[in-house]
């Protein structure tokens, strides 16, 4: 299956972390974009090595 893998940092959920009020979030994790029909879904790849 192709696709293409992205990272991103994420926000934690954590309405007090200072991730959630512009602070430094965690991450990056990877995720690999592809398209399904007519949809482009997302499937989470886990935590990458680094950037
Ligand atoms: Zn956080």
């Amino acid at each position: 299956m192709s696709g293409t893998v992205y990272h991103e940092y994420r926000t934690c959920g954590d309405e007090t972390c200072q991730c959630m009020s512009g602070g430094t979030k965690p991450g990056p994790y990877a995720y690999r974009a592809y398209r399904d029909g007519d949809t482009v879904r997302r499937e989470y790849l886990g935590k990458a090595e680094s950037e």
